[in-house]
């Protein structure tokens, strides 16, 4: 095989996602032969550094030799049984383990394969408990502005991106947005944290006003990763969570992208601060600073007065180790009690030919077992720190604005002359070894967790390399 065969065979054959296929006559595909920790290689050994985790999945690198090893294993044992009817060791296993993990709680696991089902299930589920509450009238979801949540029906119509939504919207259910506590909005002035305060009052109006219509509120916390890696302050969690309780609303976390220590706790719900734990009076939040939650002290949803508990959590992305497709919808036991009964129609109704599929759950028990073994919230918090201090001159580059971290997320604006910033980018990047995907001028770093510091410091002087080259 050689890259140009792959190339050809590729256009010819294979329709790629969200993409205009004729683009592809003047960019070409990037062809990829095999993997190893951060890398990517083509067929000549031509290598990229994966800086985006291949679309926010990968935690601990390509060919993970631990993760190979468990999916072998399971291979020789048992590679799919139906779910519906039977049960397996490792989907049992690893709803335990998840129900440990997660904020306090969150009891029962309903597994699918992909991010956007998760987020089906969790609307359907919401509609369906209120139903059989005898509230058949909540059938609409509020999300924020800008939010995103998978592109099937249902996911895209609680997905506020245009380009995504715009060709389709007359298929879809009619939902409200929120205004986004995205701290880039903020007045002059104003505060993150004041920010978050004064969008949950925005927030509380809206649910004032609909709450007998609407089943639930879903977001995605701290980081709106398809908006552009939007940063917000966590009291707007706490504020949601509350408001929530009071009008009767589920609330749904959405960690498709930033669970799994991706903000640097295991789940971003952990970090939301009731206001009087909130940081120094006027605290900026996470603007411009870099903030990390210590692991110590983020850890241990519901402890120390920290941390919420949604009504839904969402599950996705790197829970396999960015191996295979699986993902969870977690729920508390009120909500799980709401649906057991004699009749078949109070059940929840919704079935997927792979639910729990052995081979991907444990991928998934391997990459827990690895976030234990190497204790990875506390390394990831070193890393990031490093990355900060390093990153400076990137920081500091007067055509950069609003550098911000969260966890393992660093992202940035760039005032570019040009229009199609984002694929000349992209081109340069690839040029320079390194896997960079910007959404429009916002470039964003979401590496593998192995990241080394060597390969930290590659990723920080190309990219300057290439913004100066581009502005
Ligand atoms: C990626 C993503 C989804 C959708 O997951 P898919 O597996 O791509 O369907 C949903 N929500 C968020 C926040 C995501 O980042």
């Amino acid at each position: 095989m050689t890259n140009a065969d792959l190339l050809a065979r590729s256009l010819a054959a294979v329709w790629h996602p969200c993409t205009q296929m004729k683009r592809h006559e003047t960019l070409p595909l990037v062809p990829i032969a095999r993997g190893a920790g951060v890398w990517l290689y083509d067929f000549n050994g031509k290598r990229y550094l994966d800086a985006v985790s291949s679309w926010w999945v990968n935690l601990f690198g390509h060919c993970n030799p631990r993760i190979n090893a468990a999916i072998t294993d399971q291979l020789g044992k048992l590679e799919h049984v139906m779910l519906a009817g039977f049960t397996h060791e490792p989907v049992v296993a690893l709803s335990e383990r998840l129900a440990q993990l997660a904020p306090a709680g969150l009891g029962h696991c309903f597994y699918a394969s992909d991010g956007a089902s998760a987020t089906e299930i969790a609307l359907k589920m919401s509609a369906h408990y209120w139903r059989n509450q005898g509230k058949p009238q909540k059938t609409s979801f509020i999300s924020l502005q800008n939010s995103y949540h998978g592109e099937t029906l249902g996911a895209l119509s609680v997905t506020d991106v245009a380009l995504f939504r715009d060709a389709y919207g007359a298929l879809l259910k009619q939902n409200a947005t929120v205004t986004s506590p995205d701290w880039r909005n903020a007045g002059a002035g104003e505060s993150a944290e004041d920010f978050a305060l004064r969008c949950s009052s925005q927030l509380e109006a809206h649910l004032q006003q609909h709450h007998d219509s609407i089943a639930a509120f879903i977001i995605e916390p701290l980081v709106q990763g398809a908006a552009g890696m939007a940063m917000y302050h966590p009291v707007y969690l706490q504020r949601a969570r509350q408001l929530c309780d009071q009008y009767e609303v589920h609330l749904i976390a959405d960690e498709i992208a930033v669970g799994m220590g991706r903000t640097g706790t295991m789940f971003a719900c952990e970090q939301a601060s009731p206001l009087s734990l909130a940081l120094s009076p006027k605290g900026r939040g996470n603007e411009n600073s870099g903030t990390l939650p210590s692991p110590a002290g983020g850890r241990g949803a519901g402890g120390e007065g920290r941390g919420i508990t949604p009504d839904f959590l969402l599950i996705s992305k790197g829970i396999s180790g960015g191996y295979l497709p699986l993902s969870v919808v977690m729920t508390t036991d009120e909500i799980y009690q709401v649906f057991y009964a004699d009749e078949v129609a109070r059940g929840f109704l919704h079935s997927h030919s792979y639910t729990g599929n052995p081979l991907a759950c444990r991928a998934a028990l391997a990459t827990l077992d690895i976030f234990a073994q190497d204790d990875v919230l506390n390394t990831n918090y070193s890393k990031a720190a490093y990355f900060n201090r390093i990153a400076a001159p990137l920081r500091e580059y007067h055509k950069v604005r609003n550098f911000r971290n969260t966890g393992m997320i660093w992202a940035f604006e760039v005032e570019s002359p040009h229009v199609d910033f984002a694929q000349r980018c992209f081109a340069l990047a690839l040029q320079q070894e390194l896997l960079l995907r910007p959404m429009g001028n916002t470039v964003y770093f979401m590496p593998p967790y192995v990241i080394g510091e060597e390969e930290m410091q590659m990723l920080v002087e190309r990219t300057l390399g290439i913004v100066e080259a581009l502005t």
